[in-house]
């Protein structure tokens, strides 16, 4: 059995307590029986199928309101941690004249509409929950349940006093620059005519909820919906469970992510009967949530909170760190390989270029023994433990961490339905079928997760459309091309809030603040220089993806050993075009803050190209076009 870090430069079992060989070999066969024919193709659009069995917003009825016909200095889309940074920086800039639309009945995004039960951030909250200094409050919990920040997002909106500038229940259509006004013509599923001088695209990433595109979805009888649109008039109960009315009932869901292991906990208390779909598991390492630490509060100085974020991040970018996270999953899973890197580094043990690829595999083999062992300890049969044994490396799939996910496997009135090959096969007007065999349900839950597809493709029903008529999903068609991920040549005065060719979000508030900052800097500077328009220029554009190129990782080695998931592609592999890590800039988030935060301080806005609109006389009125 291993001694120390150094014996993970073994090939040996019996110095490493474990088998590499065996190990890669189990992966390999998982990954084989888990890639499915059509790849992204197996999953529908959640609108086209369950929408008609419920309102579009199940938490807030939509209330009529008349359309507006106005100008605005910035329009921002997206009313979550996205577009309230953005707004919050616009005022710190004291730019006050903006609004934010969101299709959400309040501000929130992802917290707006994920309030199925036990929801919770697995980003530990004081790095996680934005503006914590600035809004005065601080996370009852280390790791905090959805209800705490959803009211995060509203107390934002109000500390930035921003509900004045909100627009709820409105969905934008599509934007178009107009040249004559130097404005973006903006239209809305209200019928609003708005003219935005600049517009802040913060419309988030996994939003647009998928099922799995089988035979029968139409015909189930029961009742049916995706997690992210919770429906507790049925089930009864609230964000903390106690699902009452599901006592009677036999209760399937289908899905063991991130969403899936938090619902199940109060789905198995509560249903008489819980089917779990699953086809992959998860790996569930421990949660250890523990009230905040009075003591350790009264320890911090102004401008923690950035601090603390910046280390977290780098501390799973591999780099030292402030050893002050104790217990958190995400440091102990994922900083580990590099640590164990840097300790063999320290001592000369390293100099060798292939032992880096070993010890990292080995420090990842140990780490996922640790998690099987787990499930062992805690699940009882031992048939049902192995099946909830996860085979693949840590990051092939998002990791998950919880406490009481595991232990609901020795309820008797809970069944794993084991669906690794293939997926559930079809929906028949009484259940699930999977393996030939029907399971009769009263109601079926999608846990199925989000799309990963481009955002603004044609079919997204938003397009932006730049310059000389251009489309953006033509100019992105092939590949995506910007200026720090922020901005795009020939779209002025348009803005994305980290969505594509930003770092990996190791803590994705965190890319929010950045690109929210650097937003308001860049509008209040082009309109301080005397300007009001400002592009990306060719050039800009250029030296951003020779540095995109540069620095380019080979996630593609690594994601071709990987099981299938969104995070590659189904494993449908390409390091160009739009997949998830395709699009991810390689030199690190604190790479990539050192480099746009010494831009702005040279401040020559290199790059950029600022323009003096002039208007004609006779373009008083813009017409919409959308
Ligand atoms: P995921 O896409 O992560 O998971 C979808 C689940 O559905 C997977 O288990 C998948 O199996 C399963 N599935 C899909 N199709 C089928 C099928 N045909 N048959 C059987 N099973 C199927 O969605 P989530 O909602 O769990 O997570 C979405 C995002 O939200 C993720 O990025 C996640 O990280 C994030 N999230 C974050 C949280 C946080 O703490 N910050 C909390 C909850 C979610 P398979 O794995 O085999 O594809």
């Amino acid at each position: 059995m291993r001694k120390n870090f150094k014996d993970l430069l073994s090939h040996d079992e019996a110095v490493l307590g474990f088998d590499p060989h065996g190990l890669r070999e189990r992966y390999a066969r998982e990954r084989e029986r888990r890639i499915h024919d059509k790849g992204m193709g197996q999953y529908v659009r959640m609108d086209r199928q369950l929408s008609e069995s419920g309102p579009a917003d199940p938490y807030m009825p939509v209330t009529p309101r008349d359309p507006i016909d106005r100008d605005v200095e910035v329009l921002i889309l997206g009313g979550g941690f996205g577009g309230l940074l953005s707004g919050a920086y616009l005022r710190k800039a004291g730019i006050d004249d903006f609004l934010i639309l969101d299709a959400a009945g309040d501000f929130g995004g992802t917290w707006y509409w994920n309030r199925y039960p036990n929801a919770q951030c697995d980003t530990e909250a004081y790095v996680y929950l934005p503006l914590l200094e600035e809004t005065g409050y601080m996370p009852t919990r280390n790791y905090a349940y959805a209800p705490e920040i959803f009211e995060h997002s509203r107390r934002i909106g109000r500390t930035f006093d921003m509900y004045r500038n909100a627009l709820f229940h409105t969905t934008i259509h599509g934007a178009r620059w107009d040249e004559e006004t130097g404005r973006w013509l903006v239209s809305t599923d209200r019928g609003d005519k708005l003219r935005a001088r600049n517009l802040v695209l913060a419309n988030g990433g996994l939003v647009r909820p998928k099922l799995p595109n089988v035979p029968g979805l139409a015909d189930f009888k029961g009742h049916m919906f995706h997690t992210s649109r919770w429906d507790y008039d049925y089930t009864g109960g609230d964000s903390q469970g106690n699902l009452q009315n599901l006592a009677d009932k036999r209760v399937g869901i289908i899905g063991t992510g991130a969403t899936g292991i938090q619902c199940t906990v109060p789905l198995a208390e509560s249903s008489k009967d819980l089917y779990i779909f699953q086809r992959t598991p998860s790996s569930v390492g421990v949660r250890g949530n523990k009230l905040t630490d009075a003591k350790w509060v009264e320890t911090l100085a102004p401008g923690w909170q950035r601090r603390r974020a910046e280390d977290f991040i780098g501390a799973i970018e591999g780099r030292e760190y402030q050893d002050d996270y104790p217990g958190d999953g995400w440091i102990d899973l994922v900083a580990y390989n590099a640590k164990v890197v840097r300790a063999l580094r320290k001592e000369g043990l390293l100099s060798d270029p292939n032992d880096v690829g070993r010890v990292t595999e080995n420090a990842d083999f140990e780490k996922m023994e640790q998690i099987r062992r787990r499930v062992s300890e805690i699940v009882k049969d031992p048939a049902t433990a192995e099946l909830l044994k996860p085979w693949y490396r840590p990051l092939c799939k998002r990791p998950c961490f919880h406490d009481e996910y595991l232990d609901i496997f020795n309820r008797p009135n809970v069944h794993l339905v084991d669906a690794a090959d293939g997926g559930i096969e079809r929906l028949t007007e009484n259940g699930v079928v999977v393996g030939g065999e029907l399971f009769e349900l009263d109601c079926l839950i999608f846990a199925t997760g989000f799309e990963t597809t481009p955002a603004f493709a044609p079919n997204n029903g938003l397009e932006i459309v730049g310059r000389a008529g251009m489309p953006l999903s033509e100019k992105w068609k092939d590949s995506f091309s910007t200026m720090f991920g922020y901005t795009t040549a020939g779209f002025p005065n348009c803005y994305f809030v980290a969505r594509t060719q930003a770092p990996m979000p190791q803590n994705l508030t965190t890319l929010l603040e950045e690109a929210a900052e650097h937003i308001a800097y860049v509008i209040s500077e082009t309109k301080a220089r005397g300007a009001d328009i400002v592009d990306t220029t060719e050039d800009g554009e250029k030296v951003w993806q020779e540095e995109m190129i540069s620095k380019r990782r080979d996630n593609l080695r690594f994601h071709a050993l990987c099981t299938p998931g969104y995070f590659n592609n189904e494993g449908e592999l390409s390091d160009t075009g739009h997949s998830l890590f395709a699009g991810l800039y390689g030199g690190g988030t604190i790479g990539f803050f050192e480099l746009v935060r010494a831009w702005r301080t040279e401040g020559k806005l290199e790059g950029l190209i600022l323009e003096k609109h002039v208007a004609k006389a006779d373009t008083l009125a813009p017409a919409h076009t959308e």
